[in-house]
């Protein structure tokens, strides 16, 4: 068997974790598995280089942040090559150039488009260990690219589709997938399965259990993933294409306070406006979530939208550079704000869940600034410090706690 392992940053964060993941992996391979293993950076390591760079530069280069956190992942895999041949089992560790992942261009946010999977391939048929690291890529221009935050799961997936591998497991340091994130609702409870569709939804809309765009290839390539602890022998949650168990309502409940709210008072209220400002924000590639937008009076509309937190002084400027063609009188930033959803595959037959969320806001107190919904979610935005009460609250009443 050819097995894909993917361990996170809680799970290399410090030599004895690195042992601990030696010796998983050698469990394994000893069996006669071939074994390709993706790494986090350690740690903390991702975050800590980050705050590094805004302590030189508040407004680093995206490029150069990405040959920055490169070295994250570069100094992980190279030392769990070394413990590895410490434990006498051969290994040999490669980064994005070496694999030669390629990626779209966009740095610190690209998307994996072809593996060359040679490289390895010979390393495993010299019954090497292959250590590969995760989060990034490399693009046209020869640059180093990352993936996003927690793009590791993305790199074990798009490996083990290009390897054909015949398990893809990542391991972190929660036991599974959840109905919620168990350090924010502490009655979660862990799902044995769950659906690509449900999982690529909860993943999107802020489950960071597992990164969007590797569940949306493992759909894609039909990779069947394991969700585990790195430090027991739970049984995990595997990630597939249909379920046995019986739908719930919802599935899981998840919340994104890496988001902020765009205002654009003043429109002009015919036909194009909309347009101007949206393509205008496409052209510079930054994505828009939720959109609001109000009733025409006296020819005039506003439009209000939520981005990604990272990209919202971004967004803002494009729109400021770009005032004169679309037209508008104010424009106003709001931070500190969340998006809280539910998601579930059993809404779709089954009318009142947005009401029945809106009621357990509403007994809570809480004040919606946005409403979106799908077949099968449905999402608010609020206050972020009322983000753990909604969860908490929606969770309940979704009768998630209990069953
Ligand atoms: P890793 O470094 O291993 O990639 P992450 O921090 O990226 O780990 O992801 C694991 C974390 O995801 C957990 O510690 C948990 O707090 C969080 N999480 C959020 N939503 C969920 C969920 N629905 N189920 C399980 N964990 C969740
Ligand atoms: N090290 C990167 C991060 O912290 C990628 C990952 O861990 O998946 O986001
Ligand atoms: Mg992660």
């Amino acid at each position: 068997m050819l097995i894909v392992k993917k361990f996170g940053g809680t799970s290399v964060a410090n030599k004895e974790r690195i042992y601990n993941v030696c010796r998983r992996c050698i469990e394994d391979y000893k069996k006669g598995n071939s074994i390709v293993v993706v790494l986090s950076a350690m740690g903390k390591m991702t975050d800590v280089l980050i705050e590094q760079a805004k302590d030189i530069n508040p407004n680093p280069s995206r490029r150069e942040m990405d040959m920055l956190l490169t070295t994250g992942e570069q100094t992980s895999v190279a030392l769990a090559a070394m413990a590895f041949d410490a434990l006498g089992v051969p290994a040999v560790s490669l980064n994005a150039f070496q694999v030669a992942m390629h990626t779209t261009s966009t740095y610190s946010n690209a998307r994996l488009k072809r593996i060359d999977t040679e490289r390895i391939t010979h390393e495993l048929d010299q019954k090497k260990i292959v250590i590969v690291t995760g989060f990034q890529g490399i693009n046209k221009y020869g640059d180093y690219t990352t993936l996003g935050r927690g793009g590791s799961d993305t790199t074990a997936v798009a490996l083990a589709a290009a390897l054909k591998a015949d398990a893809c497991e990542i391991y972190t340091d929660v036991d599974g997938v959840y109905t919620a994130d168990p350090r924010v609702v502490k009655n979660a409870r862990k799902l044995d399965e769950i659906t690509y569709d449900e999982m690529l939804d909860l993943a999107t809309l802020g489950a960071g259990v597992l990164h969007n765009r590797s569940v949306e290839l493992a759909k894609k390539y039909g990779v069947q993933l394991v969700v585990r602890s790195s430090l027991t022998n739970e049984e995990g949650t595997v990630v597939k294409e249909e379920v046995k168990v019986e739908r719930m309502l919802i599935s899981g409940v998840a919340s994104d306070k890496n988001c902020a709210k765009i205002s654009v008072i003043g429109l002009s209220d015919k036909p194009g406006a909309a347009f101007r400002l949206f393509d205008a924000l496409a052209q510079a590639n930054i994505n828009v979530d939720m959109i609001l937008q109000s009733v025409g009076r006296d020819g005039e509309q506003d439009i209000a939208f939520t981005v990604v937190g990272d990209y919202a002084d971004d967004a803002m400027k494009v729109i400021e550079d770009s005032k004169k063609r679309i037209g508008y009188e104010k424009l106003s930033l709001e931070t500190g704000v969340a998006k809280v959803s539910v998601v579930g595959a059993g809404m779709m037959s089954n009318p009142g869940v947005a009401a029945k969320m809106f009621e357990c806001l509403y007994n809570s107190n809480i004040n919606i600034k946005m409403i979106s919904t799908s077949e099968i979610r449905v999402t608010v935005l609020i206050d972020e410090k009322e983000v753990d009460k909604a969860m908490n609250a929606a969770h309940e009443i979704f009768g998630l706690d209990e069953a």
